[in-house]
């Protein structure tokens, strides 16, 4: 029987390749993070196999299980809210973290990668829709945050991240993702040290191809790679 894994992602390199051809962009300018909450490591282990170098935890605890689990060799990124609590667990673990959405974050993940020499990627969560019930720092409070941040050595700076509110239409997304790109234009012309703003971490497995048309370096895809999740 064929691998549905890797089958489902050589559907969604087609996908990218088509999308970035419609938005006059190269392939390899978009990274394909999987998004393996939920998905045991046997699993990720297919989609390993499948060619995916990048995948996305969002719970601290199943990542310390399952990180070690699957070896070296994969770029770990946290993409889910990150409690200061947490950080100690997750410094060791993690490459990059995509949820950075307050300077005591900043402060904690910058302190923990120091005493462990290390030197972390970070993207600052927007919450572009304002919604109460979504992390993420007010678009207006991203400048400040970033200045502050920017000042921290363990740190590297390098774009933001967004989830815009869910909705059955992709095209709905599409204005939240612009207005991300408004604003690391912004934030880019500013012109801060240690910030880079190559990186726009958006788009998922309803609305990814959207999400490069407007630009995104990273999509992150969990379902329409490993399949349904089980309702948590
Ligand atoms: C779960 C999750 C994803 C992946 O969502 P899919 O709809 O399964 O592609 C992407 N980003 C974040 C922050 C998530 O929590």
């Amino acid at each position: 029987m064929a691998d549905p894994i890797a089958a489902n992602i050589d559907h969604i390199r087609e996908r990218i390749a088509r999308a970035a051809r419609r938005a006059g962009r190269k392939e390899e300018s978009i990274r394909l993070m999987a998004v393996s909450k939920t998905v045991e490591p046997a699993r990720v282990r297919q989609a390993v196999e499948a060619g995916i170098r990048i995948f996305g935890e969002n719970y601290v605890q199943e990542a310390r299980e399952k990180i070690p689990a699957l070896g070296p060799g994969i770029e770990w990124h946290m993409i889910g809210h990150l409690q200061t609590n947490k950080v100690k667990y997750v410094v060791p673990l993690f490459d990059w973290i995509h949820s950075v959405d307050r300077i005591e974050l900043a402060g904690e993940l910058d302190r923990r990668a120091g005493k462990l020499g290390r030197t972390l990627n970070i993207l600052i969560e927007v919450n572009v829709g304002g919604e109460a019930s979504k992390s993420g720092a007010p678009p207006q409070d991203v400048p400040a945050l970033i200045r502050d941040a920017a000042l921290l050595p363990h740190l590297r700076i390098r774009g933001l991240m967004t989830m815009p509110p869910y909705s059955e239409n992709p095209e709905d997304a599409r204005p939240y993702f612009v207005s991300l790109v408004k604003l690391r234009d912004a934030i880019r012309a500013l012109a801060i040290d240690n910030v880079s703003m190559d990186e726009l971490s958006m788009g998922m497995t309803d609305d990814f191809e959207v999400a490069i048309e407007e630009g995104a370096t990273i999509i992150r895809v969990g379902r329409a790679i490993f399949g349904r999740r089980p309702a948590r």
